[in-house]
């Protein structure tokens, strides 16, 4: 079936760069098609219908015609522009992060409508949480879980025993917690407390409701940050290696007819 001419869909401005004299180029997160980058013809021209609808991190629904190479951005009008988030430098900080954690666990054109839905949520959060470092922290665990990496949290990732409350501790190549006696299979891994694994379990079910109102000491924000940043970036440089290793396979040749491995060429 022909792709449409013309796309409509509500996108979040995750990065953007000036393209020759009035133009910029933007990536988006939509709704309805995942990652896409886009052209916003004219926009540094003062007259623009465009400006002020496509700054970072806004909100907006818009209408793309498709080009031959980049889609060209034909109308715009803003949703939110989430303006808590451009008030607080430490919420501004954050907030470039999530973007530039979502561009880098997506490739274009790979939908995920409740990932555009978490995204949405995360920024309004971030606008006016209490905590937004902990908005961030729930956003990295069910970002990472609804792109297929959910980590284990119930059963030992190694053993399968259910995990009792001590001694275990999160790893980060084995994508879960070990427990109290497989935990020496990953010097690396990070201890984790009892209360610590109770809110990850909070944010990996998604409960903002309840994670917010939790009263974190230092110690446990920093066993949070350490498992879930550590965790969600190194599925993100995963993900850049794996892309990018397809890519040079696809440059080779491959990867262009479903025909079976078998019927290559012998080496
Ligand atoms: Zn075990």
């Amino acid at each position: 079936m022909a792709s449409p001419r013309l796309l409509r869909t509500d996108a979040v401005v995750l990065r953007r760069h000036d393209l020759g004299e009035t133009d910029r180029i933007v990536t988006l997160y939509t709704s309805a098609y995942g990652k896409l980058r886009a052209v916003a013809k004219g926009i540094r021209r003062p007259t623009s219908k465009l400006g002020g609808h496509l700054e970072l991190f806004t909100h907006s629904r818009l209408m793309l015609a498709r080009g031959r190479n980049l889609d060209v951005i034909t109308q715009v009008e803003t949703v939110s522009s989430f303006l808590g988030l451009r008030e607080d430098l430490w919420r501004t900080g954050l907030a470039y992060y999530v973007a530039e954690l979502i561009d880098r666990l997506t490739e274009e054109r790979a939908e995920n409508p409740a990932l555009f839905d978490l995204l949405i949520a995360t920024f309004e959060r971030l606008a006016s949480a209490r905590r937004p470092d902990q908005v961030v922290r729930l956003f990295e665990m069910q970002a990472v879980g609804l792109l297929g990496y959910r980590p284990e949290l119930r059963d030992c990732v190694l053993c399968r025993k259910p995990l009792e409350p001590v001694g275990n501790a999160f790893s980060i190549p084995n994508g879960g917690v070990l427990c109290s006696i497989c935990r020496t299979a990953d010097p690396q891994a990070t201890p984790l407390t009892t209360n610590g694994l109770k809110v990850l379990r909070l944010y990996q079910e998604g409960n903002w409701n309840l994670a917010s109102r939790l009263h974190l000491s230092p110690e446990l924000v920093s066993e949070l940050e350490h498992v879930c940043t550590g965790y969600a970036t190194s599925v993100a440089d995963s993900q850049l290696k794996s892309a990018n290793f397809v890519a040079s396979l696809r440059r080779e040749g491959l990867g262009r007819d479903a025909s079976p491995a078998s019927t290559n060429k012998p080496v």
